[in-house]
């Protein structure tokens, strides 16, 4: 017998009705300590917030749950699930290899922060298998950390390939899991070793708060991870926590109509005289789009496209859309569009993970499908 599906996992695991009242919503427990029966007595196994809490607690379990691992850990944002898991993995002297359009904020983590903790990163195209044992080969590494689809360029890496190459390398699989959600993609049970998110994204799905988690499938290396999270502190508060797991019912729903959504987008971008090429693993004429189709339940709601013109050209589009809201983030009910150049990849300007002038990024909502290709339309008209 299988499991329950993924829907209701997404609404029930970790959130059994509160023992007490009933509630059928964990509470908000909004408190730093829990009084003890004696000393050491501890009622409900939790002693101080940093090291546990109940909300937080419901939010891991069905973190868990939904990616198929021993156990989740949440943060106070996606970059404090990265820094806490690589301080943990990696010692002084270790190599890890990043995708060579790897997140900026995880790339400017390493370039900035793990280089002087003698953590050395190399750039390595993720989605070129015989490209990663050749830099395995070549130098060992500790870590493998790879996204997929890749931000802003929607590369996609075949996650069963690569998990094979890194067990016999002895180097962990790290899957950046956040444009996929879980809904998605299941890197675990393609072989990876752990999954990365920033909860700000799709799973939280609303713009309205920021964390991050790390799921593992090992549980002493899970054991290492909540040791080192007490240690450090950058946990996921109360109301951070139920705010996601509130977002995380309707994560299935909302996966659906994303992807829906952003397939038309890439139809019409496709075929549109002002743009010079659509990046979509939806699309059949993409790269990655067999692979993509083996290890996705479907293919998200992020699009990226090239503009005829220059930067500026790119620049105007961004400028123009009534409907899509400029900014950064991505993964919310509402539509975004954003220059990755100049706003979210900035940071990696004239390194080499540096992202092409004329691109543009689109985060494509739930709104009414017919609105939003109204609203691109005339934004590329000029
Ligand atoms: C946003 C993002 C992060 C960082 O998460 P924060 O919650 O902003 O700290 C990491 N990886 C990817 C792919 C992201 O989009």
């Amino acid at each position: 017998m299988s499991g329950p599906g993924f829907e209701t996992l997404a609404i029930h695991a970790g959130q059994e009705p509160d023992p007490r009242t009933g509630a059928v919503v964990p509470p908000i427990y909004q408190v730093s300590t829990y009084a003890q029966d004696g000393v050491g007595g501890l009622r409900g196994g939790y002693e101080y917030s940093r090291t546990a809490n109940p909300t937080r607690t419901a939010l891991e379990e069905c973190l868990a749950a939904l990616e198929g691992g021993t156990r989740a850990l949440a943060f106070a944002s996606g970059m404090a699930a990265e820094d806490c898991l690589l301080r943990t993995v990696c010692q002084p002297g270790d190599h890890v290899l990043i995708g060579h359009d790897a997140y900026g904020g995880t790339y400017r983590l390493f370039d900035k922060i793990l280089t002087r903790w003698q953590v050395s990163y190399q750039p390595v195209p993720m989605s070129d298998a015989g490209a990663v044992r050749q830099a395995l080969a070549e130098r060992p590494a500790r870590v493998v950390w790879v996204e997929t689809p890749t931000n802003p360029l929607l590369s996609i890496v075949d996650l069963a390939a690569l998990a094979q190459a890194c067990r016999e390398a002895g180097a962990l699989l790290v899957v950046d899991n956040t444009f996929a959600s879980p809904y998605l993609q299941n890197p675990l049970a393609l072989g990876a070793d752990v999954v990365v998110h920033s909860t700000t994204k799709y799973l939280g799905g609303h713009s309205d708060v920021v964390g991050g988690a790390v799921v593992v499938a090992d549980p002493a290396l899970g054991e290492r991870l909540a040791f080192s999270r007490n240690a450090t502190g950058a946990v996921a508060g109360p109301f951070d926590a139920w705010l996601t797991l509130r977002g995380i019912k309707t994560l299935a729903v909302r996966m659906d109509r994303h992807s829906q959504n952003a397939a038309r987008v890439a139809g019409v971008l496709a075929t549109h005289p002002a743009v010079t090429a659509v990046l979509y693993p939806g699309l059949p004429s993409h790269p990655g789009h067999e692979v993509a189709a083996k290890q996705m339940r479907g293919f998200g709601g992020m699009v990226s496209f090239r503009v005829r013109g220059d930067e500026e050209a790119a620049v105007a589009v961004c400028g123009r859309t009534r409907l899509f809201t400029l900014g950064e983030s991505l993964g919310g009910v509402e539509s975004l569009i954003e220059h990755p150049a100049r706003m979210t990849h900035a940071s990696a300007a004239g390194s080499p993970l540096a992202v092409p002038g004329d691109l543009v990024r689109l985060s494509v909502g739930i709104e009414s499908g017919d609105d939003l290709l109204e609203d691109l339309t005339q934004a590329l008209a000029g």
